[in-house]
């Protein structure tokens, strides 16, 4: 596939840039991928609930001309996310509101989110965080001091993992002084942080930001959220092998969803993919039954189905763990037959 002029100038722009010019038009993207918006299940409803946002690097690992992408679906707001489905709600996991007005969320044993902002680059149809207006949502410094207090107070504390929205979409400056804080608390023994900007705002991994990564004493862990080999572009990958050439862990997560990687094939090659590229296949989640995303569910029957597939096909260490979340459980539960 070859670039257009557009795309070229595009990317050689800084990631905020790249940010800024990410498609929140449906029509737009559409045009793009060389598809007729009469054509698909479009609906202005569900992307008022929950706008559409799209950077240009990820609509680009896109098939142009194909209504049925397993990437364009995991973004475009369809009629289908206004059907109602039992069981499903605005709060399927219970206790992100709380989070984002401490920044803190203590559930399992001995690691914390810290939850510094609500914001992401891309805003993807299953999340859960659909049904949370806190998008602009950013711990003033006092919040951050509270929470950063909080963690140094609890010695049974031993992982801080920075989650969002995305944690890197934080700046330089505000990431350093994050980590220098933590850096300071000795009973932190890693930081792990979950970000989706690797896959679809690679321009973030810049050698400022793996400058910032690699001079904190405490070990990092990068867990990446790729869903489809598809996502896994040249500049994606660049982005990795950069990371991992400076020690960096790389783990993935996925979430099973139905029409974009509910098929043995497909996950198998993700994770070959993947791990080719140095990142290592750790989780994939069942969805949260957010309302809004229950046409994107596999059933538990189907799941586990799906996985002896996969585990017949692959090596271990290739094969990630089904896992769901259970409100008031003591760590995700591991789905198993
Ligand atoms: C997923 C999650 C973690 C991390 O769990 P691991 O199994 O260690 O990856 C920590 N806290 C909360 C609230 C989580 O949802
Ligand atoms: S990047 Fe992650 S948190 Fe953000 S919308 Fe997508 S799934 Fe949700």
């Amino acid at each position: 596939m070859t670039e257009s002029t557009h795309e070229t100038t595009h990317f050689c722009q800084n990631w905020q840039q790249q940010l800024a010019q990410a498609f929140t038009h449906i029509d737009d993207l559409c045009r793009y991928l060389d598809l007729n918006p009469s054509d698909l299940p479009i609906s202005a409803t569900a992307a008022q609930q929950f706008a559409m946002r799209v950077p240009l690097s990820f609509a680009a690992c896109m098939e142009k001309g194909n209504p049925f992408d397993p990437l364009l679906r995991q973004v475009l707001p369809i009629t289908d996310e206004l059907a109602f489905y039992a069981g499903y709600s605005n709060d399927p996991v219970g206790d992100l509101p709380a989070a984002t007005q401490t920044g803190i969320l203590h559930k399992y044993q001995g690691r914390v989110l810290l939850i510094n902002t609500g914001s992401c680059a891309i805003n993807c149809r299953y999340c859960f965080r659909r049904n949370f207006p806190y998008a602009d949502l950013q711990l003033s410094k006092q919040q951050e001091h509270a929470a950063i207090l909080s963690i140094q107070n609890d010695p049974s504390i031993q992982e801080v993992i920075f989650s969002g929205g995305d944690p890197l979409l934080l700046n330089d400056a505000r990431l350093t002084r994050l980590i220098e804080q933590i850096n300071q608390i000795d009973h932190i023994k890693r930081i792990r942080i979950h970000s989706r900007l690797p896959i679809v705002l690679p321009a973030r991994i810049t050698p400022e930001l793996i400058n910032i990564l690699t001079q904190s004493p405490k070990q990092i862990i990068l867990v990446l959220h790729c869903n489809h080999a598809n996502e896994l572009n040249e500049r994606v990958i660049t982005a990795c092998q950069a990371l991992k050439k400076h020690g960096i862990t790389l783990l993935n997560q996925s979430v099973l969803l139905k029409g974009v990687n509910d098929d043995a094939a497909v996950l198998c090659e993700l994770s070959e993919r993947l791990f080719q590229h140095g990142v290592i296949p750790y989780y994939l989640h069942l969805l949260d039954k957010a309302t809004g995303t229950g046409h994107f569910a596999v059933s538990e029957t189907e799941a586990l189905l799906l996985m002896e597939r996969v585990q017949a096909s692959l090596s271990g260490y290739l094969v990630p763990k089904l896992v769901k979340e259970v409100a008031g459980a003591e760590s995700k539960r591991y789905v198993v037959g």
